[in-house]
């Protein structure tokens, strides 16, 4: 692997031009409409499908691109397009980390194309951790799962909440508590394979933001599956089980193994959101006038928008450090990964919300594009870890301290 650099070849050139044109022509002139419908945008996805943007094979060349740059450029793009129809195009690979962070190969072989279908025949899939009672202490996981050896299958009980495509995806991948008493070292990953009896969609949000973006809760209720449905197979599992109970250190946990793959990928969402902000307010401010000139003649606004490029810039560098050195292999001594989620999200919040004070009154009404912005970057300081969660991992990385 080599050294740090910022050049890119010419396949990963193609690829984000080829993601930006379609953010550029299909996703952005779509935000609006299905803002206002709230639902999953199945007509983009399609057209996603058709062009091999939603599919399995597109997000395993994303992953297998040995700079780490790939996933999160491609994911910056699109989401410069429209986070919430973003989200639902790259939704089910949240799903997808969750199977290939612990599965064999042989699941992510059968799993994983499960989790697009072809066009004509879409599918989705959704990660199911967080519940009403465990979003960030994700120790506190209610939702059990229990073996019955005779059958050699699980059952899974428990409510989860807030999951992006539950309910309404094929493939549901499901970290539920094997055994209680050892916390997250007591969890496991299931898949819960399509139209599996006993899984059901609960209530479906209203939200701020993402509004193309599904979320919803899942109820599962006595839901049976079979032993292979267990990620990562039951020897390693009861191997995992005997380390903890012998007080011996984890290797890996379920969710967090999952996290560490798509937390620089999150981040680049982010600056997508931001980015998208930070072009409408610079076009914007060289074409409005007041006090007979472009309001980018005031020093206020150029500063602004000096500022905006400027943490754009900073956000973008530090979820390419993250995606550098997870494909590297190198640790993450001081939660790299977990500052560029931090930074990002700040800064697409911020960014956003310049924006609007640059736009005045246009800034704050749905004809423009912006208010949504900013409705939509509030999210990326909540999911894949809050943003004090994220304080929380750097600070004890960089301290050595358990600081709670
Ligand atoms: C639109 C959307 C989509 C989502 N998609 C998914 C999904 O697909 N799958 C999934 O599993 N989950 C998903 N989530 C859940 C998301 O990851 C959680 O909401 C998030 O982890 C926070 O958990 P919580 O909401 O329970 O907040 P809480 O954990 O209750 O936190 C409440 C507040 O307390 C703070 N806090 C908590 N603990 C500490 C601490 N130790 N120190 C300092 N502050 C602390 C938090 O930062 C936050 O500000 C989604 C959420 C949303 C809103």
């Amino acid at each position: 692997m080599g050294d740090f650099s910022l050049d890119l070849n010419e396949d990963q050139r193609q690829v984000i031009n080829w993601v930006h044109e379609f953010a550029d022509s299909v996703v952005r002139p779509a935000a609006h409409e299905w803002d206002e419908r709230e639902e999953t945008p199945w007509p983009i996805l399609e057209e996603a499908a058709k062009v091999g943007l939603y599919s399995l094979d597109f997000v395993a060349s994303c992953f297998a691109d040995s700079t780490g740059q790939l996933l999160p450029a491609v994911n910056e793009e699109l989401f410069w397009g429209d986070a919430g129809i973003g989200l639902s195009i790259l939704g089910s690979t949240l799903g997808l980390a969750g199977i290939v962070a612990n599965g064999t190969p042989a699941q992510v072989g059968e799993w994983g194309p499960q989790c697009f279908g072809a066009p004509g025949e879409l599918k989705l899939a959704a990660f199911c951790v967080s519940e009403p009672d465990a979003g960030s202490d994700v120790s506190q996981l209610k939702t059990g799962a229990v073996y019955d050896e005779a059958s050699d299958s699980w059952r899974l009980n428990g409510t989860k909440t807030w999951i992006t495509n539950g309910g309404i995806a094929d493939v549901h991948v499901v970290v539920a508590s094997v055994d209680h008493t050892l916390g997250s070292r007591g969890q496991a990953s299931f898949v819960v394979p399509p139209k599996t009896v006993g899984l059901e969609m609960g209530r479906k949000f209203e939200k701020m933001g993402i509004r193309a973006s599904h979320t919803a809760e899942v109820v599962l209720n006595d839901v049976k599956v079979p032993g292979s449905c267990l990620l990562g197979g039951k020897d390693k599992l009861d191997e995992r089980l005997a380390r903890a109970r012998q007080g011996k250190p984890a290797k890996t946990q379920a969710a967090m193994a999952t996290f560490e793959t798509t937390r620089p990928a999150v981040a680049a969402q982010a600056v997508g959101i931001a980015r998208a902000a930070y072009e409408y307010a610079l076009a914007y401010a060289k074409d409005r006038s007041t006090f007979g000139k472009p309001i980018i003649e005031h020093q206020a606004i150029a500063f602004k928008l000096a500022d905006m490029a400027t943490r754009i810039d900073a956000a973008r560098l530090l979820y390419q450090r993250a995606a550098w050195m997870g494909a590297s292999g190198r640790p993450f001594r001081a939660g790299e990964g977990s500052m560029s989620k931090l930074f990002a999200g700040e800064t697409a919040v911020w960014v956003t919300e310049q924006a609007i004070q640059i736009l005045g009154g246009y800034g704050y009404v749905r004809d423009y594009p912006v208010e949504r912005w900013h409705r939509d970057s509030k999210i990326y300081t909540i999911f894949e870890g809050t943003s004090e969660i994220q304080r929380l991992i750097v600070a004890r990385a960089i301290s050595a301290v358990h600081i709670a």
